[in-house]
C-alpha cells in the first residue's frame, strides 16, 4: 500500500491523500487548502477560470497529477487527452477544505460520501458559493453551442444538454464499497457539520483508518467513541489521523455551550443574535433549545432553511421549528405593497419559495417584539441590522472560533464596529469541531495502529 498526501499534512484543512494498492487509486478527501490559496488570493483576488487550472498549478494549490482532472479545462489549457488515473474520491464531510475542490475533477471520478453530505454539497452548488462550484452536476465549460439564429453562443447552465450528473454513491453504515484491489467502509463520526464520517480501507496487505475531522465532546460523541472501537477492532496498519488541537488541552463541550447560551438569553432584555458556524446543524440545535427554553424563537436565514429542509430527517430539527428571515434584497419590495409575482423578483430562484411561508419574519416584527426572537446572523448578512435597528439592550453571542487568519480579524473588527454602533454587547460560547490533543492521544493509543501519520495540523 501506497500513500501520497498531497495536500492536508503541515496545514489545517486541504486534504488530498492518495492511497494506492495493487493498480487501486482512491482519494481520500479532495478539499481546498485554505493555506496556499490565502497566500495568493483573496475576496477580491480570485484565481482566473480563463486559465483552466493553470493558475491553481502553478501556486500549487492543486497538484499536476495526469488523469483526474476535469477535460474541458485541460483541452482550454492545450494540453491533450488524458485516461482517467484514479479509481474514487471519498469525502469525509462536505467543508470546503476536504471537498472543494471535487469541481475541478474530471467527471467519470465517483464521488462516494454520506448522504447528508451529498445534500449539503448539492445545497451549496444551488444557492450560489462562486465560480468553482460544480459538486453534484457538471458544466462543461469553454464550450460554445449553435443558438436559434444559427450563431454560435457560450455555453452555460441553461443549455441543459452541456450539464450532466456526476457519479456520486451514497455509502451506508456497514455496507463496504469494493474498489479494485481495496474494500472501503464508511463510519460515521461527530463533527460540525451533519454527515461527518471516518474511513477503513481494507487490502490483503493490511488495512488503514483515516479519521476526517472528529470529535468526542459534540452532541453525537458516541458516533466517534464506536468509530474508534471499529477502527480498533480491524488491526489497521495505519492510521491518518487529524491533529488540528494537537497542542490544546482545552476541554470543549456542545452541551456547556447550549447552558451558556442558555444564561446569556435569560439575562437578555432585547433582541439576541447568535452567530455560529454557517452549517453546523448540532450548534443551530443547541441555540434553538436555548431559545425555547427562554420562549424565543429561533430566526434563521433562507439558505438555513433551504439546508434544513432539504436535509429533512437527517436535520437534527425541522423547519416548522423555528422562523425563517426575509431580507430586503434587491429592490426591497417586501416592504412595498405590491404584488407576489414583483416581490419574487429580487430574490434568487430557489429562495422564492422560502419568503410566503407561514412561518416567515420580516424585520418589522422582530423590530415589534425583539424579546420574542433569538436571530441567527454572521457578518455577511449583518447590513440588515439597518433595518431591525436593535436597541441597545440587544446582545450578541459569539458562538464560533476565534479569527486565525489576518482577513478574519479584519472580518470580526468590522463586525465589532457595527455591533458597537448600535451599543450592542457580545458574549461568546463555542466549542470546536475538533478533538483536543489529550482525546486525540487517547484515540490513537484506542486505535492502536501500527503507524500514525497525522494530517490537517499546523506545521
Ligand atoms: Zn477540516
Ligand atoms: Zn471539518
Amino acid at each position: 500500500m501506497k500513500l501520497t498526501i498531497h495536500g492536508g499534512k503541515d496545514e489545517i484543512g486541504g486534504n488530498k491523500i492518495l492511497v494506492e494498492h495493487k493498480g487501486t487509486k482512491i482519494f481520500l478527501d479532495f478539499g481546498m487548502s485554505f493555506k496556499q490559496t490565502g497566500m495568493y488570493f483573496s475576496e477580491f483576488l480570485q484565481p482566473r477560470k480563463c486559465a483552466g487550472l493553470a493558475d491553481f498549478f502553478e501556486l500549487s494549490i492543486l497538484p499536476d497529477i495526469q488523469g483526474i482532472y476535469r477535460e474541458d479545462y485541460l483541452k482550454h489549457m492545450g494540453r491533450g487527452k488524458e485516461t482517467r488515473s484514479v479509481d474514487g474520491v471519498f469525502l469525509s464531510h462536505a467543508h470546503a477544505d476536504h471537498a472543494q475542490h471535487i469541481h475541478f475533477l474530471r467527471n467519470d471520478i465517483p464521488i462516494f460520501c454520506t448522504d447528508a453530505t451529498k445534500i449539503i454539497l448539492e445545497t451549496l452548488e444551488e444557492t450560489g458559493i462562486g465560480t468553482f462550484s460544480d459538486f453534484v452536476t457538471y458544466c462543461e465549460a469553454f464550450a460554445f453551442y449553435t443558438n436559434k439564429k444559427g450563431e454560435l453562443s457560450r455555453v452555460t447552465r441553461k443549455n441543459k444538454e452541456y450539464v450532466c450528473d456526476r457519479e456520486f454513491n451514497v455509502m451506508m453504515p456497514g455496507k463496504k464499497v469494493k474498489i479494485g484491489s481495496m474494500e472501503i467502509e464508511m463510519i460515521p463520526v461527530d463533527h460540525s457539520l451533519p454527515g461527518a464520517c471516518g474511513f477503513i480501507v481494507y487490502t490483503d496487505e493490511g488495512n488503514l483508518v483515516y479519521t476526517g475531522d472528529i470529535r468526542f465532546h459534540g452532541s453525537h460523541s458516541e458516533l466517534s467513541r464506536k468509530f474508534v472501537e471499529k477502527a480498533f477492532s480491524v488491526k489497521p496498519k495505519l492510521l491518518i489521523t487529524e491533529g488540528t488541537r494537537i497542542n490544546s488541552t482545552k476541554k470543549d463541550s456542545e452541551d456547556g455551550v447550549k447552558k451558556e447560551i442558555s444564561e446569556f438569553m435569560s439575562k437578555a432584555k432585547g433582541l439576541v443574535f447568535v452567530e455560529h458556524p454557517v452549517r453546523d446543524l448540532d450548534r443551530l440545535n443547541s441555540i434553538l433549545i436555548a431559545a425555547n427554553e427562554n420562549k424565543r424563537e429561533l430566526v434563521v436565514n433562507t439558505k438555513l432553511a433551504y439546508l434544513i429542509e432539504k436535509l429533512g430527517k437527517l436535520s437534527p430539527f425541522s423547519l416548522v421549528k423555528v422562523k425563517i428571515f426575509v431580507p430586503r434584497k434587491s429592490w426591497g419590495l417586501i416592504d412595498k405593497d405590491v404584488e407576489q409575482k414583483l416581490v419574487e423578483g429580487d430574490y434568487e430562484t430557489w429562495e422564492r419559495d422560502y419568503i410566503y411561508r407561514k412561518n416567515c419574519v420580516t424585520y418589522r416584527e422582530i423590530q415589534k417584539h425583539p424579546d420574542k426572537y433569538a436571530v441567527s446572523m454572521n457578518l455577511f448578512n449583518i447590513n440588515q441590522l439597518v433595518d431591525i435597528n436593535p436597541s441597545s439592550d440587544s446582545i450578541w453571542i459569539k458562538s464560533n472560533c476565534e479569527p486565525f487568519c489576518e482577513e478574519m480579524e479584519l472580518d470580526e473588527e468590522r463586525k465589532k464596529n457595527w455591533l458597537n454602533h448600535y451599543g450592542i454587547k457580545q458574549h461568546q460560547a463555542h466549542a470546536s469541531g475538533h478533538a483536543n490533543g489529550e482525546e486525540l492521544k487517547e484515540m490513537w493509543k484506542d486505535i492502536n495502529a501500527k503507524e500514525v501519520v497525522v494530517v490537517h495540523r499546523d506545521g
